[in-house]
């Protein structure tokens, strides 16, 4: 939160941490909510884990997200600020991380649109397209919804269960804003500013975990277990890389060891990444106690990140 929309480097990433609500399955079962959050920017384990008595059960991060609140909520307030910054000239990037079912794809989708409306209520309605592989000329708000449901059923095809396709890879969307830049430059002058902002709905996070723990025997699932550790490693660096230019203002480091080409999620994301990029992560969890594990990866990946 706290608004202060400076649009400079320094910036940090803004992280935060959605609890979905325990879902019927998990009602059904009797698997207990594990996760609570105390207040705006911090969510505690209920219970501590036996085998590691002394792991921390408290988190904070920017702002978190508790399981009653609507998708407008995580957009206006994880953001919001990030994307629209793209009318400015700001390339922005967010992501949605965290284990299949978590709710990454809920909470994408409502952003997309909810930034789609937003920047439609900005602008003039002009020149503003989406670029996937193909560039579609974008009519409206609802055109792009049509897009994105185009989109998610494509991923689903062909898939015997629920989330077993959207688990294995990632959704990128990327919406290209080109701008007259005469509203910040004065009357007289017009520039046109072109920047894009990502959507990123991440690959289950629990394949990262699975890559941790099995090498790189599963060969199939591999570069996409490579994706989301480089892009954890390219977020801790940038979150270094920000913090030095913070406070050192040491050039030097400007194109240091940030791993871009290690993957080809980071790759295709580079140019909105680092440089003035702004950055928005919104890790999205089950609180059910079943998934504690999966969870508490998800926020020690969130914690590296802010
Ligand atoms: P993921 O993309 O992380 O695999 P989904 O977004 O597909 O997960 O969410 C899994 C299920 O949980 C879906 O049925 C979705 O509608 C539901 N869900 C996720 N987040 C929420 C939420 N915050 N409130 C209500 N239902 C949710
Ligand atoms: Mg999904």
């Amino acid at each position: 939160g706290g608004g202060g929309g400076g649009a400079g480097r320094l910036e940090k990433i803004l992280v935060s941490v959605r609890l979905r609500p325990l879902s019927d399955k998990e009602v059904a079962r009797g698997d207990p909510a594990e996760w609570e959050c105390i207040n705006d920017t911090t969510i505690i384990s209920r219970s501590t884990f036996p085998d590691r008595p002394t792991a921390p059960t408290a988190y904070s991060f920017d702002r978190v997200f508790r399981s009653d609140c609507n998708t407008k909520a995580v957009y206006e307030e994880g953001a919001k600020e990030v994307v629209l910054s793209v009318v400015s000239g700001i390339n922005s990037s967010v992501f949605a991380y965290g284990q299949t079912s978590s709710g990454k794809t809920y909470t994408m989708t409502g952003i997309t649109e909810y930034t789609a409306a937003d920047i439609y209520d900005y602008i003039a309605k002009k020149g503003t397209y989406v670029e996937n592989l193909t560039e579609v000329i974008l009519r409206d708000s609802d055109h792009l919804k049509e897009l994105i449901s185009v989109c998610e059923a494509q991923r689903k095809t062909g898939e015997t269960y629920l989330n077993e396709n959207s688990s294995r890879s990632h959704q990128i969307l990327k919406l290209t804003i080109e701008s007259s830049a005469r509203e910040f430059l004065g009357k007289d002058k017009s520039t046109t500013l072109v920047a894009s902002v990502n959507f990123v709905d991440l690959a289950g996070s629990e394949r990262a975990s699975q890559a941790l723990s099995a090498g790189t025997r599963l060969k199939e699932g591999c570069h996409i277990n490579r994706s989301l550790l480089t892009l954890g490693t390219v977020i801790r660096k940038l979150r270094a890389f920000s913090l030095f230019t913070c406070f050192l203002l040491c050039s030097k480091v400007r194109n240091g060891h940030i791993p871009y080409r290690d993957s080809k999620l980071t790759r295709i994301l580079q140019p909105s990444l680092g440089g003035n990029a702004r950055t928005a992560i919104i890790c999205t969890m089950s609180p059910a106690r079943s998934h504690m594990e999966q969870s508490r990866n998800t926020l020690l990946f969130a914690s590296c990140a802010k």
